[in-house]
């Protein structure tokens, strides 16, 4: 089937947190950006794609506009890991991370929702479900205080979440957290590349006790594989993937020893092609792996259903924020800390034009 035209829609999305103001790559945030793309096809069907994203969403949605969309136009939709890597051979100048591959991610996932709805099945079923509903973790926002970590993890507690991610990089809010939440909750913590390697070793040292289930990112730059790889059997797993994109740099990073926990994805790598050969590569490696998911759409709904196939089950990432209003109202809501993987065609949920139109940013 050929593809007939590839549009991408920027949407500004209002959201409420118990977490207080907020900060997104360094700016000033209370929208969620989130950057659609849709594919159409000759025999009138539609997929939906999510590509990264936040505040640098503008410079992905030129590359989708202006490079990597005019390049899919008339190709053949059906075929998409060839199709994926021609693009990527064609863009790969602009670099094998970045809006370019951003762009490529975004549409990868809306040519497996096509795939899936060319073939009556959901993406989780083209993939191999093994089963139908999963454990997901709320993922806080940095919290603007200490107040407001406290009463996150009341809520996160109340909604019947078994795990919470912070995204805090004091020992104290740490600390706090655990309180919050009692022993039983499971406690992870995304510090988003701080420290040196040594200034990590002292706070997992302080961290020690609080049996966190891992400890994203600790140390700058986040390709410092054998920094990382230095952190390892101190007593706390360590976590990284989302800033890696290429197939060879997650060999490298498998290479050094990394990582306890692997973090690729879906809509920064190159899409659910891209991401289902490191999970892959990760299962070679014996390293667990938990999909990376700051996506609240078609990025949220692939994730889920790569999800289902992973075995054991592992927990989903979602932001633990409230939109005021969701592109897709359709979406399996969480409750019970769990979702259902929604079962298709496809990925399963379409868009409200209505809401669309409504935060579209132009
Ligand atoms: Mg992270």
């Amino acid at each position: 089937m050929k593809i007939e035209a590839v549009d991408s829609f920027l949407l500004s999305l209002p959201y409420r947190t118990s977490g207080g103001f907020h900060y997104i790559a360094g700016r000033p945030s209370n929208t969620l950006s989130m950057l659609l793309v849709r594919i159409r096809t000759t025999d009138g069907l539609t997929g939906w794609g999510e590509a990264f994203g936040h505040a640098g969403a503008v410079a992905t949605k030129a590359m989708i506009d202006s490079l990597v969309g005019p390049l899919i136009v008339g190709e053949d939709a059906d075929d998409i890991a060839a199709l994926t890597e021609t693009v990527r051979r064609k863009v790969h100048l602009f670099g094998l991370s970045g809006p370019a591959v951003y762009a490529i991610s975004g549409i990868d996932i809306a040519l497996w929702d096509l795939r899936g709805k060319r073939e009556g099945r959901s993406v989780s079923d083209l993939i191999g479900r093994r089963r139908g509903d999963l454990p997901v973790y709320a993922s806080f926002l940095r919290c603007s205080s200490e107040e407001a970590v406290e009463k996150t993890c009341v809520s996160a507690l109340e909604h019947g979440y078994e795990t919470v991610k912070l995204h805090e990089i004091t020992v104290e809010r740490m600390q706090l957290a655990r309180r919050s939440l009692g022993p039983s909750t499971a406690l992870a913590v995304d510090t988003n590349c701080p420290w040196t390697v040594e200034q990590a070793k002292r706070v997992l040292s302080d961290v020690g006790d609080l049996n966190l289930r891992w400890i994203e990112e600790p140390v700058w730059p986040p390709d410092d594989y054998e920094g990382l790889a230095r952190l390892r059997n101190a007593g706390t797993p360590i976590s990284a993937g989302e800033n890696t994109a290429s197939v060879n740099d997650f060999r490298r990073l498998l290479a050094a020893g990394a990582v306890d926990v692997l973090q690729p994805s879906v809509s920064k790598v190159g899409g659910i092609t891209t991401l289902l050969e490191i999970l892959a590569m990760a299962n070679d490696n014996g390293v667990e792996a938990i999909p990376h998911c700051g996506y609240m759409g078609p990025g949220y709904l692939a994730n889920l259903h790569i999800g289902a196939s992973i075995e054991p089950a592992v927990p989903m990432e979602r932001l633990y924020i409230e939109l005021e209003e969701t592109p897709f109202p359709t979406m399996p809501a969480v409750i019970g800390g769990r979702t259902a993987v929604p079962h298709g065609p496809g990925l399963g949920c379409e868009p409200d034009m209505r809401v669309v139109e409504r935060w579209q940013v132009t």
